[in-house]
């Protein structure tokens, strides 16, 4: 059992309380939630691999167009970080309240497929996923399974099976638009909750950071676990600045079990 300071305490009791009222929760999660999975989050500078090169540059849509081999490139030692994290507790703390009714859906900024692997059911993938790559020629779907333990091996370039055209993976790069149903899922869930939790966003991406803003419209809750400022802390109804790794499981286990 960790032990907090008073204030963070009745914090997690505040937020557990609001878990137990609300009937239709949602969760909107970012970059922090998976740091300490070993993921860096691209957007905090000095964390290795995002900045080592200029990601909006080189994760863009056009250089994937332009020149593959320069974002494949760029990818291979960020795909193999990805595809081998594993959940951390909060990835698990989350599916469990799922599981316990307590949580109706994830809206997931990120693209690393941590809540499902934690067991999450309902995960609104804003940014799409690693799970599949698809054909820039054919549009074939293929799982990255089956491709992406030998392009982290060798580097090879990923090819469709049916017309050998690049395989692009499932992830909405810089200067892509974003999945349209994903996005009307992601609105409607915003509209219709009576609580947000977000996690590890710092709510500075568009139009993603403008989700909690219509669930506040429309009276919901908020709440808010990330180790950084975000232009909604003060309309939350509770803030936390600690590790989500440690404040979700707390504020999970106070739900479910009191
Ligand atoms: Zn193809």
């Amino acid at each position: 059992m960790i032990s907090f300071a008073s204030q963070t305490q009745s914090a997690i009791d505040f937020a557990a309380d609001l878990f137990r009222q609300a009937k239709h929760a949602v969760l909107l999660t970012g970059a922090g939630l998976s740091t300490p999975s070993g993921i860096p989050d691209f957007r905090s500078t000095g964390t290795g691999l995002w900045s080592r090169d200029e990601p909006m540059e080189v994760a863009s849509l056009s250089t994937f167009r332009t020149a593959p081999e320069r974002f494949f490139e760029w990818f291979r030692p960020l795909a193999s970080q990805i595809y081998y994290a594993q959940p951390n507790s909060a990835h698990l703390a989350l599916a469990g309240l799922e599981k316990a009714g307590r949580v109706r859906s994830i809206i997931t900024q990120n693209i690393d497929m941590l809540h499902q692997k934690a067991g999450s059911q309902t995960v609104i993938e804003m940014h799409g996923t690693m799970q599949t790559l698809t054909c820039t020629q054919c549009y074939h779907r293929v799982e990255a399974a089956l491709y992406l333990d030998k392009f982290v091996e060798n580097g090879r370039i990923p090819c469709c099976p049916q017309c050998r055209n690049i395989l692009k993976p499932d992830v909405i790069l810089f200067g892509e638009q974003l999945p349209q149903a994903a996005w009307s899922r992601a609105q409607r869930e915003a509209r219709n909750c009576d609580l947000m939790l977000v996690v590890g966003s710092s709510l500075e991406v568009l139009p993603v950071a403008g989700l909690p803003m219509q669930a506040l419209d429309r009276g919901a809750h908020l709440i808010i676990v990330n180790n950084v400022q975000t232009y909604l802390n003060v309309r939350a109804d509770v803030v936390l600045t600690e590790d989500a790794a440690v404040i979700i499981p707390a504020i999970a286990e106070k739900v479910l079990n009191g």
